[in-house]
């Protein structure tokens, strides 16, 4: 094994291109360079008859139909249109949208921002295990509500909200529901005709296609949903997202639709079987907790507190080897702890003390082996330099320490 080996566990950032979808792409960066709207030529034709071909492995991957997808720059615009397309659209039913506040910043951001233009916005808390409280969401719901936000799988932690049971909900009430399903699309079964979710985002990027590229569903039966374009242009895309489509990205997104579909469940089955060698393994240090709910949580996820030892220092002993991230955004000169921690009710030690282990197709056994011993070297090595650790085997009582403000 060479001392240079570097491994990938940080799949929830992105997902490397599966060779398949690049193959695919390859032509359309070539000889197939038209443009899908040019209507009076070959090159033309040859390009809408692959984006078309790709919406439809894509709406057979959600068991939708293939006009209901609509093309985006990947996750983060999906969100906007959703959010700020169905604020403009259904302006004359209410201005009130209820979200969690464990979502992506791409709708946390979006619902900043449509606050400043009039919105009223719920944003509820999670439980311990990072699951929503279905009472407390049904409470929320008033006559002005337009729009439930709630996305499907957390990036952080894998968790799994109860799609199903919040579609009941918002049926029951009439209102819309969208979800972020970005770390969900690909991996587990999503079909949210069946489930009943008007609105859903995802991204090429996240299930091994090429970045910048996206999807938004909008259904267009029980109920026809409609959202304000939020560009102004050639009025591509049904009129909701104008601008030229980005036809090899497109191509790579319907490829990587096609073997997820294929190829999801062996995949989920292999990966959630070497996550679990790979979390047995770490728990088996002391003073460790699994963060989020293990039995409603994506296969290659696991986010692991190592208490009193700070996840970036420890991430900074083995990223030469592996790559993950931590629960502490480095924003300004701060380490702030994970906001979705945070909500979760973890403690500012225990947020900080977290590293976010994301598996993927392409990690083997070896890659889990070598991760393990090098993170646990890792933590070992921390907390032998640690005084809180000292402390903490010295029985004193860690809780009842004062720290300075921080
Ligand atoms: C990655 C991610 C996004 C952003 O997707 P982009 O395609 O990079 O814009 C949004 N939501 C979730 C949950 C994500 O994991």
């Amino acid at each position: 094994m060479s001392q240079h080996r570097l491994i990938y566990l940080d799949n929830n950032a992105t997902t490397p291109c599966d060779p398949r979808v690049v193959d695919a792409m390859v032509p359309y960066f070539y000889e197939k360079h038209g443009n899908a709207a040019s209507r009076s030529h070959q090159f033309g034709w040859e390009a809408e008859d692959a984006v078309d071909y790709a919406r439809e492995q894509i709406a057979a991957l959600l068991e939708v139909e293939d006009k209901e997808i609509i093309f985006t720059s990947g996750a983060t615009e999906s969100n906007n249109l959703a959010l700020k397309g169905v604020f403009e659209m259904y302006a004359r039913k209410g201005n009130h949208i209820i979200t969690l506040e464990t979502e992506h910043k791409a709708i946390l951001d979006t619902c900043k921002h449509l606050e400043k233009a009039g919105a009223e916005i719920t944003y509820l808390k999670v439980k311990e295990d990072g699951l929503v409280d279905l009472a407390d969401l049904e409470a929320a719901i008033k006559p002005t509500t337009i729009l439930v936000t709630v996305m499907w799988a957390n990036n952080e932690t894998g968790v799994i909200q109860p799609m199903r049971e919040i579609a009941q909900i918002c049926e029951k009430h009439g209102v819309l529901f969208h979800s972020d399903a970005t770390q969900a699309v690909g991996k587990i079964p999503t079909h949210p005709r069946e489930i009943g979710i008007h609105l859903m985002s995802f991204t090429a990027h996240k299930m091994y296609g090429p970045k910048g590229v996206g999807g938004l569903y909008v259904s267009r039966k029980n109920p026809r949903v409609k959202v304000t374009a939020q560009m102004d242009g050639g009025g591509h895309e049904r009129g909701m997202r104008s601008g030229t489509l980005n036809v090899p990205g497109i191509v790579g997104f319907g490829k990587a639709a096609e073997i997820a579909k294929n190829e999801m469940q062996q995949d989920a089955e292999r990966i959630s079987r070497l996550r679990d060698k790979l979390q047995n393994a770490l728990m088996q240090l002391e003073e460790t907790k699994i963060n989020g709910n293990v039995d409603s949580r994506m296969p290659h996820v696991t986010n692991i507190s190592f208490k009193h030892v700070e996840g970036e220092g420890l991430m900074m002993t083995f990223n030469q080897h592996v790559a993950v991230s931590s629960g502490s955004a480095c924003t300004s000169a701060s380490l702030e702890p994970s906001y979705v921690l945070v909500a979760m009710g973890l403690g500012d030690d225990l947020a900080h003390s977290s590293i976010r282990f994301s598996l993927g197709r392409f990690t083997t056994e070896e890659d889990v082996d070598f991760a393990v011993k090098v993170v646990a070297e890792g933590v070992n090595h921390m907390r032998e330099l640690s005084p809180i650790w000292e402390m903490y085997k010295d029985g004193v009582d860690l809780t009842k320490i004062e720290w300075s403000a921080h």
